[in-house]
Protein backbone atom coordinates (compact mmCIF):
# COMPACT_ATOMS: atom_id res chain seq x y z
CA UNK A 1 0.00 0.00 0.00
CA UNK A 2 1.55 3.11 -1.31
CA UNK A 3 1.84 5.93 1.56
CA UNK A 4 -0.35 8.96 1.03
CA UNK A 5 1.52 12.14 1.27
CA UNK A 6 -0.31 14.86 2.17
CA UNK A 7 -0.59 18.76 2.28
CA UNK A 8 -1.01 20.42 5.77
CA UNK A 9 -4.19 22.08 4.23
CA UNK A 10 -7.78 21.96 5.41
CA UNK A 11 -8.09 19.01 2.75
CA UNK A 12 -5.07 17.41 3.78
CA UNK A 13 -6.26 17.62 7.25
CA UNK A 14 -9.32 16.09 6.81
CA UNK A 15 -8.28 13.18 5.28
CA UNK A 16 -5.62 12.50 7.70
CA UNK A 17 -7.99 13.22 10.40
CA UNK A 18 -10.97 10.53 8.72
CA UNK A 19 -7.77 8.27 8.23
CA UNK A 20 -7.15 8.30 11.70
CA UNK A 21 -10.86 8.00 12.92
CA UNK A 22 -10.24 4.46 10.84
CA UNK A 23 -7.61 2.92 12.79
CA UNK A 24 -5.14 3.87 9.89
CA UNK A 25 -1.57 5.28 10.80
CA UNK A 26 -0.92 8.56 10.08
CA UNK A 27 2.70 10.62 10.40
CA UNK A 28 2.23 14.12 11.72
CA UNK A 29 4.47 16.76 12.21
CA UNK A 30 4.77 18.37 15.57
CA UNK A 31 7.29 20.95 16.95
CA UNK A 32 9.24 17.71 18.55
CA UNK A 33 9.77 15.25 15.63
CA UNK A 34 7.00 13.32 13.47
CA UNK A 35 4.70 11.36 15.70
CA UNK A 36 3.63 8.65 13.89
CA UNK A 37 -0.23 8.89 14.72
CA UNK A 38 -3.12 6.29 16.30
CA UNK A 39 -6.38 6.57 17.28
CA UNK A 40 -5.50 5.76 21.32
CA UNK A 41 -8.96 4.65 22.37
CA UNK A 42 -9.03 1.49 19.13
CA UNK A 43 -6.45 -1.50 19.95
CA UNK A 44 -5.88 -2.46 16.39
CA UNK A 45 -4.73 0.92 15.58
CA UNK A 46 -2.40 0.36 18.60
CA UNK A 47 -1.14 -2.98 17.69
CA UNK A 48 -0.85 -1.96 13.88
CA UNK A 49 1.29 0.83 15.62
CA UNK A 50 3.56 -1.02 17.12
CA UNK A 51 4.41 -3.52 14.53
CA UNK A 52 4.90 -0.85 11.94
CA UNK A 53 7.63 0.45 14.22
CA UNK A 54 9.32 -2.72 14.93
CA UNK A 55 8.66 -1.10 18.07
CA UNK A 56 8.87 -4.10 21.58
CA UNK A 57 4.53 -3.67 22.67
CA UNK A 58 6.00 -3.39 26.19
CA UNK A 59 6.61 0.74 25.77
CA UNK A 60 4.44 3.10 26.95
CA UNK A 61 3.45 5.49 24.58
CA UNK A 62 2.43 9.65 24.75
CA UNK A 63 -1.39 10.43 24.10
CA UNK A 64 -1.82 13.88 22.69
CA UNK A 65 -4.55 15.85 22.77
CA UNK A 66 -5.18 19.67 21.19
CA UNK A 67 -5.60 21.32 23.93
CA UNK A 68 -5.14 20.73 28.28
CA UNK A 69 -8.79 20.21 28.59
CA UNK A 70 -9.16 17.57 26.13
CA UNK A 71 -5.41 16.43 27.98
CA UNK A 72 -6.57 16.32 30.94
CA UNK A 73 -10.14 14.44 30.18
CA UNK A 74 -7.54 10.86 30.18
CA UNK A 75 -6.13 11.80 33.53
CA UNK A 76 -6.02 13.33 37.39
CA UNK A 77 -3.75 16.46 37.04
CA UNK A 78 -2.91 17.71 40.26
CA UNK A 79 -2.29 21.33 41.32
CA UNK A 80 1.74 21.06 39.79
CA UNK A 81 0.21 19.71 36.72
CA UNK A 82 -2.00 22.27 36.48
CA UNK A 83 0.99 25.13 36.72
CA UNK A 84 3.11 23.08 34.63
CA UNK A 85 0.13 22.60 31.49
CA UNK A 86 -0.43 26.73 32.45
CA UNK A 87 3.14 27.33 31.57
CA UNK A 88 4.28 25.11 29.02
CA UNK A 89 1.07 23.77 27.16
CA UNK A 90 0.99 23.55 24.12
CA UNK A 91 4.68 22.89 24.32
CA UNK A 92 6.93 20.38 24.18
CA UNK A 93 6.55 18.86 27.77
CA UNK A 94 4.96 15.33 28.25
CA UNK A 95 3.16 15.05 31.66
CA UNK A 96 2.97 11.27 32.99
CA UNK A 97 -0.58 11.12 35.30
CA UNK A 98 -2.65 8.60 37.12
CA UNK A 99 -5.30 7.79 34.34
CA UNK A 100 -8.95 8.17 35.04
CA UNK A 101 -11.20 5.22 34.97
CA UNK A 102 -13.67 6.91 32.40
CA UNK A 103 -10.55 7.26 29.90
CA UNK A 104 -11.69 5.44 26.67
CA UNK A 105 -7.67 4.59 26.05
CA UNK A 106 -7.10 1.49 25.39
CA UNK A 107 -4.44 -0.65 27.98
CA UNK A 108 -2.40 -1.45 25.40
CA UNK A 109 -1.32 2.50 25.01
CA UNK A 110 0.27 2.20 28.50
CA UNK A 111 1.06 -1.41 28.42
CA UNK A 112 -1.43 -1.94 31.43
CA UNK A 113 -0.05 0.65 34.16
CA UNK A 114 -2.23 2.89 35.50
CA UNK A 115 -1.01 5.97 34.25
CA UNK A 116 -0.66 7.70 30.91
CA UNK A 117 1.78 10.32 29.76
CA UNK A 118 -0.14 13.46 28.46
CA UNK A 119 1.12 16.09 25.38
CA UNK A 120 -0.33 18.77 24.21
CA UNK A 121 1.77 19.74 21.13
CA UNK A 122 2.71 23.91 19.86
CA UNK A 123 2.80 22.71 16.24
CA UNK A 124 -0.73 24.49 14.96
CA UNK A 125 -1.13 22.25 12.41
CA UNK A 126 -0.59 18.96 14.54
CA UNK A 127 -3.58 20.66 16.87
CA UNK A 128 -5.71 21.43 14.08
CA UNK A 129 -5.24 17.29 12.73
CA UNK A 130 -5.95 16.62 16.81
CA UNK A 131 -9.30 18.88 17.07
CA UNK A 132 -10.51 16.84 14.15
CA UNK A 133 -9.18 13.56 14.91
CA UNK A 134 -11.41 13.89 17.63
CA UNK A 135 -9.84 11.14 20.01
CA UNK A 136 -6.37 10.92 22.12
CA UNK A 137 -4.04 10.33 19.71
CA UNK A 138 -1.00 7.98 20.72
CA UNK A 139 2.07 9.21 18.29
CA UNK A 140 5.90 7.81 19.43
CA UNK A 141 8.15 9.36 16.90
CA UNK A 142 7.43 7.92 12.86
CA UNK A 143 10.67 5.97 12.71
CA UNK A 144 11.50 2.06 12.69
CA UNK A 145 12.52 1.42 16.11
CA UNK A 146 16.02 2.37 17.20
CA UNK A 147 16.76 4.27 14.65
CA UNK A 148 17.17 7.85 14.07
CA UNK A 149 14.01 10.51 14.67
CA UNK A 150 12.82 12.11 11.85
CA UNK A 151 11.87 15.90 11.43
CA UNK A 152 10.77 15.86 8.58
CA UNK A 153 8.07 14.25 6.48
CA UNK A 154 10.81 12.84 3.67
CA UNK A 155 12.68 11.32 7.19
CA UNK A 156 9.39 9.50 7.63
CA UNK A 157 9.09 8.36 4.40
CA UNK A 158 12.32 7.29 4.04
CA UNK A 159 11.69 4.75 6.74
CA UNK A 160 7.79 4.03 6.65
CA UNK A 161 6.87 4.45 2.77
CA UNK A 162 4.16 1.33 2.63
CA UNK A 163 3.89 0.97 6.18
CA UNK A 164 1.75 3.17 7.17
CA UNK A 165 -1.17 5.21 5.66
CA UNK A 166 -0.65 8.63 4.98
CA UNK A 167 2.01 11.42 6.53
CA UNK A 168 0.70 15.08 6.87
CA UNK A 169 3.46 17.36 5.90
CA UNK A 170 3.63 20.02 8.63
CA UNK A 171 7.28 21.16 7.49
CA UNK A 172 10.62 20.63 9.64
CA UNK A 173 10.22 20.23 13.21
CA UNK A 174 11.35 23.63 14.71
CA UNK A 175 12.61 22.14 18.07
CA UNK A 176 13.87 19.20 16.96
CA UNK A 177 14.50 17.17 19.91
CA UNK A 178 11.14 14.84 21.93
CA UNK A 179 9.49 16.21 24.46
CA UNK A 180 10.53 16.32 28.14
CA UNK A 181 8.78 13.59 30.14
CA UNK A 182 8.11 14.37 34.02
CA UNK A 183 5.95 11.71 36.23
CA UNK A 184 4.04 13.57 38.71
CA UNK A 185 2.11 10.43 39.79
CA UNK A 186 4.19 9.91 43.27
CA UNK A 187 2.71 13.09 44.54
CA UNK A 188 -0.18 11.96 46.48
CA UNK A 189 2.92 9.45 48.43
CA UNK A 190 5.06 12.86 48.93
CA UNK A 191 7.43 12.05 45.82
CA UNK A 192 7.94 15.32 43.91
CA UNK A 193 8.23 15.55 40.20
CA UNK A 194 10.71 13.40 38.10
CA UNK A 195 12.70 13.86 35.32
CA UNK A 196 11.77 10.83 33.17
CA UNK A 197 13.43 11.60 29.76
CA UNK A 198 15.34 15.48 29.44
CA UNK A 199 13.57 17.26 26.12
CA UNK A 200 12.12 20.19 24.21
CA UNK A 201 11.55 22.00 27.70
CA UNK A 202 14.70 22.47 29.79
CA UNK A 203 15.15 21.00 33.59
CA UNK A 204 15.86 24.42 34.63
CA UNK A 205 12.61 26.17 32.76
CA UNK A 206 10.54 23.03 34.78
CA UNK A 207 12.66 23.56 38.10
CA UNK A 208 11.12 27.61 37.95
CA UNK A 209 7.52 26.71 38.04
CA UNK A 210 7.49 23.69 40.59
CA UNK A 211 10.34 24.25 42.59
CA UNK A 212 12.41 20.29 42.72
CA UNK A 213 12.86 18.36 39.72
CA UNK A 214 14.84 14.69 40.73
CA UNK A 215 15.82 12.66 38.28
CA UNK A 216 14.43 9.54 38.35
CA UNK A 217 16.55 6.47 39.87
CA UNK A 218 17.55 3.80 37.19
CA UNK A 219 14.84 1.03 36.77
CA UNK A 220 12.20 2.79 38.87
CA UNK A 221 10.35 4.14 35.87
CA UNK A 222 8.99 1.81 32.89
CA UNK A 223 11.42 2.50 30.37
CA UNK A 224 10.48 4.20 27.17
CA UNK A 225 12.24 3.06 23.82
CA UNK A 226 13.63 6.40 24.11
CA UNK A 227 15.03 5.70 27.61
CA UNK A 228 17.14 2.51 26.60
CA UNK A 229 20.82 2.75 26.96
CA UNK A 230 21.58 2.04 22.67
CA UNK A 231 18.72 4.27 21.11
CA UNK A 232 18.27 7.03 17.87
CA UNK A 233 21.08 5.12 16.73
CA UNK A 234 22.76 6.22 13.25
CA UNK A 235 24.12 2.95 11.35
CA UNK A 236 27.67 4.47 11.89
CA UNK A 237 29.27 4.44 14.97
CA UNK A 238 29.37 7.43 16.99
CA UNK A 239 31.84 8.56 19.33
CA UNK A 240 31.64 11.30 21.69
CA UNK A 241 33.21 14.32 23.16
CA UNK A 242 35.61 14.41 20.06
CA UNK A 243 38.86 17.04 20.40
CA UNK A 244 40.79 15.88 16.95
CA UNK A 245 39.10 14.16 13.55
CA UNK A 246 40.58 11.52 11.28
CA UNK A 247 39.76 11.70 7.39
CA UNK A 248 37.69 8.63 7.50
CA UNK A 249 35.43 9.95 10.16
CA UNK A 250 32.50 11.95 9.71
CA UNK A 251 32.11 15.33 11.86
CA UNK A 252 29.52 16.65 13.78
CA UNK A 253 30.21 20.14 14.30
CA UNK A 254 29.24 22.73 17.01
CA UNK A 255 30.88 25.55 17.10
CA UNK A 256 34.21 26.62 15.42
CA UNK A 257 34.55 22.95 13.45
CA UNK A 258 37.84 20.82 14.26
CA UNK A 259 39.71 20.11 10.76
CA UNK A 260 40.48 17.12 9.24
CA UNK A 261 37.34 15.54 9.01
CA UNK A 262 35.95 13.58 5.87
CA UNK A 263 32.19 14.99 5.99
CA UNK A 264 31.22 17.91 8.62
CA UNK A 265 27.52 18.54 9.28
CA UNK A 266 27.69 21.63 11.34
CA UNK A 267 25.32 21.69 14.35
CA UNK A 268 25.43 25.44 15.20
CA UNK A 269 28.59 27.38 14.15
CA UNK A 270 27.92 30.51 16.42
CA UNK A 271 27.36 27.48 19.98
CA UNK A 272 23.73 28.11 19.67
CA UNK A 273 21.85 25.12 21.82
CA UNK A 274 18.23 25.52 20.36
CA UNK A 275 19.50 25.59 16.98
CA UNK A 276 22.11 22.32 17.25
CA UNK A 277 18.90 20.78 19.10
CA UNK A 278 16.96 21.47 16.29
CA UNK A 279 19.43 20.36 13.61
CA UNK A 280 20.93 17.36 15.76
CA UNK A 281 18.70 14.35 14.24
CA UNK A 282 19.26 16.06 10.49
CA UNK A 283 22.61 15.57 10.66
CA UNK A 284 23.24 12.07 12.45
CA UNK A 285 21.25 11.27 9.41
CA UNK A 286 23.28 13.68 6.60
CA UNK A 287 26.61 12.47 8.26
CA UNK A 288 25.49 9.03 8.01
CA UNK A 289 24.71 8.61 4.35
CA UNK A 290 27.48 11.12 3.90
CA UNK A 291 29.82 8.35 5.90
CA UNK A 292 28.57 5.49 4.15
CA UNK A 293 28.41 7.24 0.35
CA UNK A 294 31.97 8.01 1.30
CA UNK A 295 32.78 4.76 3.16
CA UNK A 296 33.60 6.53 6.48
CA UNK A 297 34.23 4.70 9.41
CA UNK A 298 32.02 6.23 11.75
CA UNK A 299 31.14 9.67 13.28
CA UNK A 300 32.87 12.11 15.83
CA UNK A 301 30.75 14.45 17.39
CA UNK A 302 32.53 17.56 19.39
CA UNK A 303 31.47 18.00 22.80
CA UNK A 304 28.16 20.21 23.65
CA UNK A 305 27.52 21.93 27.02
CA UNK A 306 25.59 20.35 29.76
CA UNK A 307 23.11 23.06 30.46
CA UNK A 308 20.02 23.98 28.94
CA UNK A 309 18.76 22.17 26.07
CA UNK A 310 22.63 20.82 25.74
CA UNK A 311 20.78 18.07 28.55
CA UNK A 312 18.51 16.81 25.96
CA UNK A 313 21.27 16.76 23.22
CA UNK A 314 23.38 14.64 25.31
CA UNK A 315 21.46 12.39 26.05
CA UNK A 316 20.58 11.54 22.76
CA UNK A 317 24.27 11.75 21.94
CA UNK A 318 24.95 9.19 24.72
CA UNK A 319 22.03 6.77 23.12
CA UNK A 320 23.20 7.19 19.84
CA UNK A 321 26.66 6.29 20.94
CA UNK A 322 25.87 3.66 23.16
CA UNK A 323 26.88 -0.17 22.19
CA UNK A 324 24.10 -1.97 19.82
CA UNK A 325 22.43 -4.83 21.64
CA UNK A 326 20.96 -5.73 18.18
CA UNK A 327 18.02 -5.00 16.23
CA UNK A 328 14.37 -4.81 17.85
CA UNK A 329 14.87 -2.23 20.82
CA UNK A 330 13.65 1.46 20.81
CA UNK A 331 11.85 3.31 19.33
P1 LIG B 1 8.24 8.21 22.73
O1 LIG B 1 6.89 7.69 22.40
O2 LIG B 1 9.34 7.49 21.97
O3 LIG B 1 8.34 9.69 22.64
O4 LIG B 1 8.53 7.80 24.25
C1 LIG B 1 7.53 7.89 25.21
C2 LIG B 1 8.13 8.33 26.52
O5 LIG B 1 7.10 8.54 27.48
C3 LIG B 1 9.05 7.30 27.10
O6 LIG B 1 10.15 7.94 27.70
C4 LIG B 1 8.17 6.59 28.14
O7 LIG B 1 8.88 6.01 29.19
C5 LIG B 1 7.29 7.73 28.62
N1 LIG B 1 5.99 7.24 29.05
C6 LIG B 1 4.89 7.09 28.32
N2 LIG B 1 3.86 6.64 29.07
C7 LIG B 1 4.35 6.49 30.32
C8 LIG B 1 3.79 6.04 31.55
N3 LIG B 1 2.50 5.66 31.65
N4 LIG B 1 4.59 6.02 32.62
C9 LIG B 1 5.88 6.40 32.52
N5 LIG B 1 6.46 6.83 31.40
C10 LIG B 1 5.71 6.88 30.30
MG1 LIG C 1 11.34 7.56 19.42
Amino acid sequence: MPTELLKADEAGIARAAFLLREGALVAFGTETVYGLGADATNARAIAALFAAKGRPAFNPLICHSPSADAAFADVVPDEVARRLAERFWPGPLTLVLPRRACSPVVPLVASGLPTLAVRVPAQPLARKLLAAAGRPIAAPSANRSGRVSPTTAAHVLAGLDGLIAAILDCGPAVIGLESTVIDLTGSPTGIGPRLLRPGGVTSEAIREICGSLAAAAEGEAPKGPGMLASHYAPRLPLRREAACVSANEALLAFGPPLRGAGALFQLSEAGDLTEAAARLFAGLRTLDAEGARCGLAGIAAMPIPKHGLGQAINDRLGRAAAPRPGPGLGS
